[in-house]
């Protein structure tokens, strides 16, 4: 079989004649005379695309052959039209020869070498085998980017065993059949299976969108073409809402989001403080005694009400109960006492639709219950 897609990367669509049709748990695998679509090799997800008008399914090798998945039989024999979705296949060749530039200027640049490579509809994602500083990640972006400002050619040749032994080249183990060499010019050699674009210029924008540690070197994130105009113009949007909702220069919205946070952390300190001082003043209001006390108080605030339970205890021989909220959502409690709390607690839960536990001296909790009816049982156990 021809692959076609190893004679010129750019054709679109082609006609085969159908050699073999294998049922397949998930449909038929369909063998061509010649094909376009490139199979699922080296981290690279298949072409996309129809087959005598079905949607290929997925494309894999076998021994060397391309087969392509597709929902029912094709006669053997009949010459059919096959159709790549080139948009996506396009976006593929920039990818991935973006890849090689990067990889080939890592490792002549840095020495780095690449252990890892997956392209799919979010980007590429590169494997390096030592670490990258922020600085020389920008570097290498722009080295890169400079190689597609050079609109460099991008070649593909299949040399002899001696010649490739003159040749230095990086090489990757997921080589199909024979040795397939991907130069451009002055950047990069490498042993690679896959189309590329023809000229380095093609690829319009190289953009790395992230780099986080990984197996004792670094992952890099990477997106270029079209992919990364989109990306410009999204995280653009959001510079520019950012920008506009706290009037700050574009490049300058991280620093007005920090103030703000700053400020805000400040406030809530702040609050955090009256809370707790109304919390402790409401606490002393509560009178003395030697039995058992509950109060309704007006704190919303999770930490105010444990700071006014832990301050009303102390006037507070028996048990002493707090509960917070309003007959429509329920109420908050908390629960204290020197012992006994845990059936206190569950009593008052089964009698008031409540849920919650906690300790023998300290429960939380809520109840589905209004005010009057939570009262009445309060007497009623206390
Ligand atoms: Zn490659």
């Amino acid at each position: 079989m021809i692959k076609l897609y190893y004679e010129d990367s750019y054709i679109k669509d082609f006609t085969a004649k159908v050699e073999k049709c294998i049922p397949k748990e998930n449909g038929y695998a369909v063998l061509l005379s010649q094909t376009a679509f490139f199979p699922t090799a080296g981290g690279q997800e298949c072409d996309g695309g129809t087959l005598d008008g079905q949607e290929v399914l997925s494309v894999y090798t076998q021994n060397d052959e391309v087969y392509h998945l597709v929902k029912n039989p094709i006669e053997v024999g009949k010459t059919v039209p096959g159709e790549l979705y080139f948009a996506e296949r396009f976006r593929k060749m920039q990818h991935h020869s973006a890849e090689h530039i990067v990889s080939g200027l890592a490792f002549s640049e840095f020495g780095l070498n690449n252990v890892g490579f997956h392209l799919d509809s979010s980007g590429v994602t590169i494997d390096y085998d030592a670490e990258l500083s922020e600085k020389e990640l920008f570097k290498l972006e722009l080295l890169a980017n400079e190689a597609v400002w050079k609109n460099l050619p991008i070649t593909a040749s299949y040399p002899t065993e001696e010649e490739l032994e003159k040749i230095k080249y990086r090489s990757k183990t997921d080589i199909l059949g024979k040795i397939r060499i991907i130069t451009i010019e002055g950047i990069d050699v490498c042993a690679c299976c896959a189309p590329h674009v023809k000229r380095t210029g093609e690829i319009g924008i190289i953009k790395f969108t992230d780099m986080i540690r990984h197996r004792g070197g670094v992952r890099i994130k990477m997106i270029c073409g079209k992919d990364a105009l989109f990306d410009y113009a999204e995280k653009q949007k959001s510079v520019f809402a950012v920008s506009n909702m706290l009037s700050a220069p574009q490049f300058e919205v991280a620093k007005a989001v920090l103030k703000l946070k700053d400020d805000f952390d400040a406030l809530k300190r702040e609050k955090a403080a009256e809370i707790k001082k109304l919390a402790t003043i409401q606490a002393e209001n509560i009178p003395k005694t030697d039995g058992n006390y509950y109060v309704f108080a007006e704190i919303s605030d999770k930490n105010a009400l444990r700071l006014f339970a832990n301050e009303g205890k102390k006037q507070v021989g028996g048990m002493f109960a707090v509960f917070s909220g309003n007959d429509k959502d329920g109420y908050s409690y908390i629960i204290t006492a020197k012992n006994g709390v845990k059936d206190f607690v569950k009593t008052l839960n089964t009698k008031l639709l409540g849920k919650g536990g906690g300790s023998d001296i300290m429960a939380e909790g809520q109840l589905l219950s209004a005010k009057a009816e939570i009262e009445a049982v309060l007497k009623e156990m206390l």
